[in-house]
């Protein structure tokens, strides 16, 4: 049996470090970290997620300010929001919700944001930072999958670590995340051949494709740390893409679903917050 990367309570003991960073920013600068939050159109699990980081925020003491924007909402009109924001002194950093409506491009609204506030690491500048391993504002999902498994105490130097997806979200900034640890990091997608022989080589185990129970218990080499960063709704429940039941027989530790990577995912958001208060002050 396998023991339970918890991340609620890792998250929980971070968001309590983050608290006293945010009030002593707001002892030194009289005023609180700010958060904005940019959502356009209407989406029920973007509004869950939304809900989910104002109380987060509101939990560590950092104000959110949420801007709703119409569903037919033009890119010159979100990017003039954005624009705002990016002078804006009480707000440090500035999260547009994804995804955006069809009719717009993500990526070309996104690199209007100030890479000093761009708190999900999405920006170029960010991204490429990150590959070069220089300080930056990381993307939330794959620092909080690399926290959960520096959690497990493992010496991961040399480690074979095995990212399944190679999105820009999550695959690809993981494998580098991974890399910096001193892995030696597989990145398996959709054209990947042999893709179970590789998965059972791993020591580290990364997956992110967004199907339900994709990665079966014969995937997994005995005693593997297996990171499950998918979210798959079913008849109202949430699903991983890691067949927790027989997964947890034969990993030697694996992040739940729910209560694994989600948590971290807004942990770290308010981590790169409080960061990229800090560097603005500074
Ligand atoms: P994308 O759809 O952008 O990427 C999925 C990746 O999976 C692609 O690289 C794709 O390969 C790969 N893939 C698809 N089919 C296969 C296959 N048969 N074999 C191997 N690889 C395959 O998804 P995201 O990275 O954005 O998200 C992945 C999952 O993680 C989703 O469930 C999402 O909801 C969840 N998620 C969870 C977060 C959290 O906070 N917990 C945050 C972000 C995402 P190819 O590139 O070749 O198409």
């Amino acid at each position: 049996m396998s023991q339970i990367i918890d991340g609620k309570a890792i998250s929980e003991k971070l968001r309590g470090e983050l608290k006293v960073h945010a009030a002593e920013f707001e002892r030194a600068h009289g005023r609180k970290i700010g958060l904005a939050v940019v959502m356009v159109g209407e989406n029920p699990a973007s509004e869950i997620y939304i809900t989910n980081k104002t109380v987060a925020c509101e939990t560590v003491g950092i104000n959110s300010f949420t801007h709703n924007l119409g569903k037919d909402s033009t890119a010159a009109q979100i990017v003039a929001l954005i624009e705002k924001l990016n002078t804006a002194p009480e707000v440090d950093g500035i999260l547009v919700q994804l995804p955006l409506p069809e009719h717009l491009d993500e990526r070309e609204i996104l690199k209007h944001i100030d890479p000093a506030k761009d708190v999900d690491g999405f920006h170029a500048v960010n991204a490429g930072a990150l590959l070069l391993g220089m300080d930056c504002l990381a993307a939330c999902t794959p620092a909080g999958c690399v926290q959960l498994i520096k959690s497990t105490g493992v010496d991961l130097a040399g480690k074979h670590a095995v990212v399944v997806g190679r999105s820009n979200i999550v695959g690809k900034p993981v494998a580098i995340l991974l890399l910096h640890e001193n892995c030696t990091v597989t990145i398996t997608h959709s054209r990947t051949k042999g893709l179970a022989e590789l998965t059972r080589m791993a020591d580290i185990l990364v997956v992110a494709v967004g199907q339900k129970h994709f990665i079966t218990g014969d995937m997994i080499r005995p005693g593997a740390i297996v990171v499950d960063v998918g979210i798959n709704r079913e008849d109202g429940k949430v699903y991983g893409d890691v067949d927790f039941a027989a997964a947890e027989k034969v990993a030697g530790f694996i992040t739940p679903v729910p209560g694994g990577v989600g948590p971290m995912t807004i942990t770290m958001l308010l981590a790169n917050t409080v960061k990229a208060a800090k560097s603005r002050a500074n």
